[in-house]
């Protein structure tokens, strides 16, 4: 799995970075850094969480196994 951002749609709101802050940072602006995008296995369970607790749905997950 892999993390897409559209950062003009973050809001700053840090629900993502405090459910995976392996993820997910933000910049001196306020504004949703993704610090890698590949999500692990294991991962995928806290980025699912942060991905859904962003409330402007700046963050999503792609699958790229397919
Ligand atoms: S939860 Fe969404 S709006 Fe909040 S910092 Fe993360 S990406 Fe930005």
């Amino acid at each position: 799995m892999r993390i897409n951002a559209d950062i003009a749609k973050c809001q700053g709101y840090g629900n993502c970075v405090a459910l995976d802050g392996d993820h997910f940072d933000l910049d001196d602006d306020g504004m949703v850094v993704v610090l890698q995008d590949t999500v692990t296995a294991a991962q995928v369970d806290a980025t699912t969480e942060a991905v859904r607790s962003c409330p402007v749905s700046a963050i999503w997950l792609v699958n790229d196994d397919a």
